[in-house]
């Protein structure tokens, strides 16, 4: 053991087998909820040309600009371009609609994803290289009712999961025709304000300043926190449909709050934009953003389409999940039935009654470590099965197996080709 231990990179983890139960207990709310939305599976490849989220996502954000995984595919037969691991999913899915012709065979299209997404930012609380997102994009459709659907949706899908202390906030950011004023006064406000602001917010003042307000920085939170909000320079157009979304959710008896000063960190964004929250994640305390993205379709080389969607952060839920429930004991595997060996020989004919267990149905297992038939025990006890089945010489000279209720402590013996049928009894 003299190696030096390969450790895994910073901002990756594993996820090892018995931290699994509220990773699919969320996986699952989002199926069921998305079956009962009428949203349909997507998956689209994890590696994808880089030009789609430069385009995509946007060549001024912080995704595209640091925090990419690409390779230089230059020269390589099969593309030439540059790829990228994916840093989120909402292009890969335009993409896959565009590409498979669904706008011009049924261009209302609701779809979810789920899977690892990565971004090259500094590992922190619930902040990782290779994260996991469940997203949903809605393409197609310009109605606010749209919109609300799918914060309901996202709400839905909390709840299922037994989500409680998270909040909604919810912003209109405007459109290409209200926006470029706010975008100016934006600019004018905080020029002025410069020597406030951090470095990467300085920038930002002529490339990207609405993403000012959404920089994490304190200083820069405390220079916009009085900033006039977009909200009175909305068009018409945008003021109705952001009326529209707070009348249906009110309707709905959706708790959510305005937030003027909210942003989310992509360019594509339009009108509506919301995010969930929930406090154990501390500053950077979104478990769920999204919003409407009416330019995007057009934008990758596709006809003017209206859409919107969300990206849950798998990690950051769960972290919210966790600190809401009492840590239980590490989840054990709790086979129906742990066969034990008491005698070296009859090892091979464990294995034989451990095949036919399985075969039936039943969650079996036994011991491949050649360890005493106490130690076996033991094992039985600790992985929580119920039964126990004894084999030794005894039993295979009678051509029968002991079996062991391992809660009452009762035993009973079964013919050998009967074991499996005597624990199903049993069971049932
Ligand atoms: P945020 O504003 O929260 O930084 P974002 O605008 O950069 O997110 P989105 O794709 O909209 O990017 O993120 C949706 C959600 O996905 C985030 O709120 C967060 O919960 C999760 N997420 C984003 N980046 C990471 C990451 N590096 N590690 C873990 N989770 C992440
Ligand atoms: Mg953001």
């Amino acid at each position: 053991m003299s190696e030096k231990l390969i450790k895994s990179l910073a901002g990756t983890r594993d996820i090892l087998p018995w931290q699994w139960e509220k990773w699919h207990a969320l996986h699952d709310a989002a199926r069921r909820q998305f079956s009962i939305y009428g949203y349909g599976e997507l998956a689209t490849p994890i590696i994808e040309e880089a030009a789609l989220f430069i385009k995509g996502t946007g060549e001024s954000t912080e995704i595209v600009e640091k925090q990419m995984y690409t390779i230089d595919a230059a020269g390589e037969e099969d593309s030439g371009n540059a790829i990228s691991l994916r840093p989120e999913g909402t292009p890969p899915a335009v993409r896959a609609y565009l590409e498979s012709d669904l706008h011009k065979k049924q261009k209302f299209q609701k779809f979810w994803y789920s899977g690892p997404m990565f971004r090259r930012e500094k590992p922190q609380k619930g902040r990782l290289r290779q994260f996991h997102q469940i997203g949903v994009e809605a393409i197609g459709g310009d109605s606010p009712l749209l919109d609300a659907e799918t914060i309901l949706l996202a709400d839905a899908i909390y709840r299922d999961a037994g989500l409680k202390g998270y909040r909604t906030c919810i912003n209109n950011i405007g459109c290409e025709e209200c926006r470029p004023r706010y975008r100016e006064n934006l600019r004018t406000y905080l020029r002025d304000r410069s020597d406030e602001l951090c470095p990467d917010c300085v920038r930002r003042l002529d490339r990207n300043v609405l993403r000012i307000l959404d920089c994490k920085n304190a200083p820069c939170k405390e220079t916009v926190a009085d900033m006039p909000s977009i909200t009175g320079l909305l068009c018409n157009g945008c003021k109705d449909h952001y009326r529209t979304l707070k009348t249906v959710l009110d309707a709905q008896g959706l708790d959510y709050q305005e937030d003027p000063h909210l942003v989310r960190g992509l360019d594509y964004y339009t009108q509506t934009v919301y995010e969930i929250k929930h406090e154990e994640l501390g500053a950077r305390d979104t478990i769920c953003g999204g919003g409407r993205y009416d330019g995007l379709v057009a934008q990758m080389g596709g006809p003017e389409l209206s859409c919107v969607g969300f990206a849950m952060g798998v990690e950051a839920t769960l972290i919210a999940m966790e600190a809401e429930t009492e840590p239980d004991e590490a989840t054990s595997l709790n086979p129906d039935v742990y066969v034990v060996c008491f005698d070296e020989p009859a090892r091979i004919k464990c294995f034989e009654q451990l095949t036919m267990l399985r075969g039936a149905g039943l969650s079996a297992d036994m011991d491949y470590e050649g360890r005493s038939a106490k130690a076996q025990m033991r094992s039985a006890d600790r992985t929580g099965a119920d039964f126990c089945m004894l084999i030794g010489g005894l039993e295979i000279e009678n051509c029968e197996v002991t079996l062991k209720d391992m809660r009452s402590g009762q035993q009973w013996k079964a013919a050998w080709d009967k074991g499996a049928d005597a624990i199903l009894d049993a069971l049932a």
